[in-house]
């Protein structure tokens, strides 16, 4: 089992941001060869890039280019846009297109890439009882409302496969986001039945601890009695883990999670980790001591991803390795229907039998992880085996969460298929449809 280094960081970090713009001056880039470096400026005009010293310097194993899982998970890659895609950017750049020819190209590109799957812009737009609509918010699983802080739509680095893409090439124009805690606030306090505020992003944790610590204070001010957790989705403990250690404003931070754990709710850390080998650095296992000092609780997840994570023997060790320095495993995801999923979709067949097999090697402290899971439009919906039935081979499949609660926990079945990788590919069998298709039909149609 890999093991964190028992030594301690002292070089001071410095945090270096590069994107499409000066990434040619990384000097790792410097020397790869001039075809690698416009596949990358091919798809990075398409694709967000962006990554940052501590990745390059510290993550990325640049020994094991091309094939280093984070490599793969920052930098753009040729495969990640469909061959006709990629020739049609290629083309506009060789024949020195301008600014608005390339942004006319790439915008073209997009619109065919499903930039808002899941119906998220359409269907989880929640309202105040005034009608007001809150387009910073989305509110689809009762217990649970996810909030999208306008300070917090990007990320320290960009993953390569990131679902929401759309927001950091500037095509949301929302941006899902919203300034006003208090409309936070009153929506919670109008929906009793929310317990957890999700705060997301992008990653809630690149704003200033001034900033995050406003959100929160409106918060535990308003007391509102139904809310118990306040959840964090963040990728910084892996991208960025000086933000608990050495930034300026790192012990406020901290403090802020003090405060909300003293004020009797929860903060559960949503920490997003990809592959272990971000889990080895000095610095990691130093931030994560330092979140869990402050009572909050740290849950990982992750989605399943051809070309950095299809291996059962990794995500074993991944867990074990986050149990063993005091993580919870939560999540395992499958890449969903946008941006490169072409690219980085593990078929459903496959993604139960990796799951499987890592899950049978880890102890039952690191069982707490369900999955593989799809946050698919009715609902995050788990594979939980392919049993033969009556001699046929199927699908068993299972509601995690559901639009509509009481599809929880239902078992249903799809036809077998080893090519599927996403719900909308499976067909039901032993009857003419799935149990939740007519109500979904009826009531969250989107024509
Ligand atoms: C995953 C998800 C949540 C949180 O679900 P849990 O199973 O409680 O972690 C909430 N809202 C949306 C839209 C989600 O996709
Ligand atoms: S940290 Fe999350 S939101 Fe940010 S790029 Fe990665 S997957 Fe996307």
């Amino acid at each position: 089992m890999l093991t964190y280094q028992e030594t301690v960081w002292d070089e001071s970090p410095h945090l270096g941001s590069y994107t499409l713009a000066n990434f040619r001056k990384i000097p790792q880039i410097q020397e790869m060869p001039e075809e690698k470096k416009f596949e990358m400026e091919v798809v990075g005009n398409v694709l967000p890039f962006k990554a940052n010293n501590y990745v390059i310097e510290q993550l990325i194993d640049w020994g094991d280019i091309p094939n280093d899982p984070m490599f793969v998970l920052t930098f753009p890659q040729k495969g990640m846009l469909k061959p006709h895609h990629y020739a049609k950017m290629a083309s506009v750049l060789e024949s020195g297109g301008d600014r608005k020819e390339i942004s006319e190209a790439a915008n073209e590109i997009r619109l065919k890439l499903n930039p808002h799957p899941a119906g998220q812009m359409e269907l989880n737009v929640p309202q105040l009882k005034d009608g007001t609509k809150l387009y910073g918010m989305q509110h689809k699983y009762k217990e649970t409302c996810l909030f999208f802080p306008s300070q917090s739509q990007t990320c320290h680095a960009y993953c390569s496969f990131c679902f929401r893409w759309p927001q950091f090439v500037g095509m949301d124009e929302m941006k899902f986001a919203m300034k006003e805690g208090e409309q936070l606030v009153q929506y919670v306090q109008e929906h009793p039945e929310i317990s957890d505020i999700l705060f997301t992003g992008g990653d809630p944790m690149i704003m200033s601890a001034r900033m995050f610590g406003a959100y929160v204070d409106t918060l535990l001010e308003a007391k509102i009695p139904n809310l118990r957790t306040i959840r964090i989705g963040t990728k910084s403990l892996s991208y960025w883990p000086y933000k608990f250690l050495t930034d300026k404003d790192a012990d406020e931070m901290l403090d802020i999670f003090d405060r909300i754990t003293q004020s009797g709710l929860q903060v559960a850390i949503m920490a997003h980790f990809n592959h272990i080998n971000e889990m080895t650095t000095p610095a990691l296992k130093d931030a994560i001591q330092a979140v869990r000092r402050t009572g909050a609780q740290i849950r990982t997840q992750s989605p399943l991803l051809a070309h950095i994570n299809d291996d059962a023997e990794m995500w074993s060790r991944m867990w074990h390795l986050q149990v063993q320095m005091g993580c919870i495993p939560y999540y395992m995801f499958v890449v969903r229907d946008t941006g490169a999923q072409h690219y980085f979709g593990v078929p459903l067949v496959r993604a139960h039998n990796i799951f499987r097999t890592a899950y049978m090697k880890t102890s039952g402290l690191g069982r707490t992880v369900r999955g593989p899971s799809m946050s698919a439009t009715p609902g995050k919906v788990m594979i939980e085996g392919t049993p033969t039935i009556n001699g046929q081979r199927v699908m068993q499949l299972r509601f995690l969460q559901g639009r509509n609660p009481d599809w929880v926990q239902r078992p249903f079945f799809a036809k077998y298929d080893e090519d599927a990788i996403w719900l909308d590919d499976l067909k039901p069998v032993f009857e003419d449809s799935f149990f939740f298709d007519q109500e979904m039909k009826e009531k969250y149609s989107l024509s």
